[in-house]
């Protein structure tokens, strides 16, 4: 891990797509170019990326995840066992067809433009989800980098879909085991390629505690039947913890948000991070990725002296943050939290979806550009 200055500024993982890649990403889905044609249209992509986000002074790059169909689906390209569905697909499958519409219905999402990677198959890392695009920014910059992950409860309540998983794994809690089992390959392997930062995305942690009774309200975590809330937050904190397990040498965090999968905020999950606060602090990492720039988000509070991840600004508003404003965020954090222990992110990801991005490529700019700006005075 290379040395960081106070306050770094970074991002939670996507960037919207240049619409020249998102096009390029659709003609290889329908295997009309091939993956050469596509990397070089996304390659070329990233090496802006990672020049935009070096000459905004960001302190830990990514590559803006400008390969990915959005954070967990591109696993699909991956893994052997997965295929990559549309919900108006799964549609077609699932027993529970009127539930299923009705969720469809509250997710403000147009039912054939996002797909969910699910499980059809036994679970085999065909290719790396990461080491190989982490080699290429490595190549193309020298800054600290990020790689983010889907987690492995995320990834396993989008995948298990009983009427095309059960065959291969009878219950979700098999299905994690191969999880875990790849993500801990794939861990191992960014540490080895210098990774300085590896972020788990698992924003379906609050679905469970925000959303009880209400079924399937989040769209990641399609089918996959719930238990009581406590017993969903345990296997979460024991599938993270067996993944990171005696992993060094990279700084390991975990992202928890409340849906980023639209601008209209009444849409998304709202409540504080009390009732989460007793299995984060359980998780074997060094740093929790959290939204507080929106106010569904509730307080500040630490969570057993762990970094903070600091949202400060909104990835769903045009707005510009001020440097004032998130300064005085960061001030605010500091009654929790040491100088070192405050990383300046935005709540989520800029894209999130590649077909439908949550910022544009200006706005996203501006509001690091914003984010600089804070860590430079606060620094000073
Ligand atoms: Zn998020």
């Amino acid at each position: 891990m290379r040395p960081l200055p106070l306050f770094p500024v970074t991002t939670v993982g996507s960037w919207p797509r240049p619409p020249k890649v998102a096009e390029a990403l659709r003609q290889f889905r329908r295997q009309r170019i091939d993956r050469g044609e596509f990397d070089r249209a996304a390659d070329a992509a990233v090496i802006e990326l990672l020049e935009l986000q070096q000459n905004l002074g960001c302190d830990i790059v990514t590559d803006g995840e400008l390969r990915r169909d959005n954070f967990y689906s591109f696993v699909a390209d991956k893994l052997d066992g997965v295929r990559l569905m549309t919900l108006a697909e799964m549609l077609g499958v699932v027993e529970d067809k009127a539930g299923f519409e009705r969720l469809l219905q509250t997710l403000d999402v147009p039912a054939y433009s996002i797909s969910s990677p699910i499980c059809t198959g036994r679970l085999q890392r065909r290719r790396a989800l990461a080491a190989d695009d982490l080699r290429f920014v490595r190549r193309h910059t020298d800054r600290p980098v990020k790689v983010t992950l889907p987690g492995p409860y995320l990834l396993t309540r989008a995948m298990f879909v009983s009427e095309l998983t059960r065959a291969f794994y009878p219950t979700k809690e098999a299905l994690a085991e191969d999880v875990v089992a790849v993500l801990r390959t794939e861990l191992v392997e960014l540490a080895a390629e210098g990774a300085d930062f590896v972020q788990f995305d698992e924003p379906v942690l609050t679905e469970v505690v925000f959303a009880p009774g209400r079924t399937r309200t989040f769209m990641c975590s399609a089918l996959a039947a719930r238990r009581d809330p406590a017993e969903e937050l345990d296997l979460a904190v024991s599938l993270i913890n067996r993944v990171v397990e005696d992993v060094r040498d990279v700084r390991i965090g975990v992202h928890v948000c409340r849906g980023n999968w639209s601008r209209d905020e009444t849409t998304l999950l709202s409540g504080g991070y009390q009732p989460l606060a007793a299995y984060l602090e359980r998780l074997d990492v060094a740093q929790l990725v959290l939204e507080y720039a929106t106010e569904r988000a509730g307080d500040l509070m630490p969570f057993g002296g762990k970094e903070l991840g600091l949202g400060v600004v909104n990835p769903r508003a045009d707005a510009v943050e001020s440097a004032a404003a998130i300064r005085m965020a960061v001030e605010d954090a500091l009654r929790f939290y040491a100088p070192g222990q405050i990383f300046l992110n935005p709540d989520c990801g800029f894209g999130t979806f590649s077909s439908r991005p949550m910022s544009s490529w200006a706005i996203a700019a501006a509001k690091v550009g914003a984010m600089v700006a804070a860590a430079r005075e606060l620094r000073g």
